[in-house]
C-alpha cells in the first residue's frame, strides 16, 4: 500500500488554546489517523482529546491486518478503553469534571478501512468526484435534521449546532459508532474537527481536496480557509491519499511526515 498523508491543527482566531489532538501514522502495512476535539473548562478539553488520542493510538498500533471480525472489535474496544480512563479522571479531579471529547478514527490496511466515531468530528471520503461524509455527527441538530424538524441548511446556523449528544468520558460506558469498507486506488480521506466543517460546507472542501495539489498543500489550504471564513474554533485537518492499494513500493508512504506537524 502506498499512502500520503499530511495532518495539521491550528488554534483558529478566537480561541485561547487548542484543545484538538491528533493522530497519523502510516507504513506499507496500515495506517491509523485520529481527531478528537476535547471540550471542558481549565483546558481540561485539551487532557480529554490527548487521552482518547494517546489511549486509541496505543491499543490498535499492534492491529496490523486490517481484513475481518477483527479490528472492527479492536476499535470498538479501544474507544471504550479511553472512554472509561476520561470518565474515571472527571470522577477522580474535580477540575476535570464535565471534561470530554470527540473521537474519529480511521485505519487502512490489506485493502479495508475500518472507522470508529463518536461525537461530531468527521471522516470523508472523496471518490471519483463524490465526497461522502462517512461518519454520521452525534449532534443535537443533526437528529433533528434526522427527524425532519431542521434541514442541513438550518442546523448549520442553529444556535444549539455544537452541543453533541455522544461524547467520549461523559458517562461511564458510550456506543461508538463502528463502520468498515473497501480502499480503492485513488480515495482520498480527510479527517477534520467542527472548527473546520463548521467553516467550510461540503462544495467548499471538495473544491479543496479535489485541487490535485500535495496532501500538504491541501491540509494548508483548509486550514486557511477556515481562519479567513472566521476561525471561530480550533481547527484539525488529516489527509489520506491511497496511492496504490496493493503494491510495496519501498518508500511505502510518501509525503509529509504527519508527526512532525502535531500542535
Ligand atoms: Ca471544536
Amino acid at each position: 500500500m502506498q499512502l500520503s498523508v499530511a495532518a495539521g491543527t491550528d488554534v483558529g482566531r478566537i480561541r485561547a488554546g487548542n484543545e484538538d489532538s491528533l493522530f497519523a501514522d502510516a507504513d506499507q502495512e496500515r495506517g491509523l489517523f485520529i481527531v478528537a476535539d476535547g471540550m471542558g473548562g481549565h483546558a481540561a478539553g485539551e487532557v480529554a482529546s490527548e487521552m482518547a488520542v494517546q489511549i486509541v493510538s496505543r491499543d490498535l498500533t499492534s492491529l496490523r491486518n486490517i481484513s475481518g471480525t477483527i479490528p472492527p472489535e479492536r476499535m470498538r474496544e479501544a474507544l471504550m478503553a479511553a472512554n472509561r480512563a476520561i470518565y474515571e479522571r472527571t470522577l477522580q479531579e474535580p477540575d476535570k469534571q464535565g471534561m470530554g471529547t470527540t473521537a474519529s478514527c480511521l485505519i487502512v490496511g490489506q485493502g479495508r478501512w475500518v472507522i470508529g466515531h463518536i461525537g461530531d468530528s468527521r471522516i470523508y471520503l472523496l471518490r471519483n468526484g463524490t465526497l461522502r461524509q462517512l461518519t454520521t455527527d452525534h449532534s443535537y441538530v443533526q437528529e433533528q435534521v434526522d427527524a425532519g424538524f431542521l434541514t442541513p441548511e438550518q442546523a448549520r446556523y442553529h444556535p444549539y449546532s455544537n452541543v453533541i449528544t455522544r461524547c467520549v468520558g461523559a458517562n461511564a460506558a458510550v456506543v461508538a459508532d463502528v463502520l468498515s469498507g473497501e480502499l480503492q486506488d485513488g480515495d482520498l480521506y480527510l479527517l477534520a474537527s467542527d472548527g473546520l466543517t463548521g467553516m467550510l460546507e461540503d462544495p467548499q472542501l471538495k473544491k479543496i481536496l479535489e485541487s490535485r495539489q500535495t496532501p500538504g498543500r491541501m491540509v494548508d489550504a483548509l486550514i486557511t480557509e477556515a481562519n479567513r471564513r472566521g476561525g471561530l474554533d480550533n481547527i484539525t485537518a488529516i489527509v489520506v491519499q491511497v496511492l496504490a492499494v496493493q503494491g510495496t513500493d519501498r518508500a511505502g508512504t510518501t509525503g509529509e511526515q504527519a508527526a512532525a506537524r502535531h500542535a
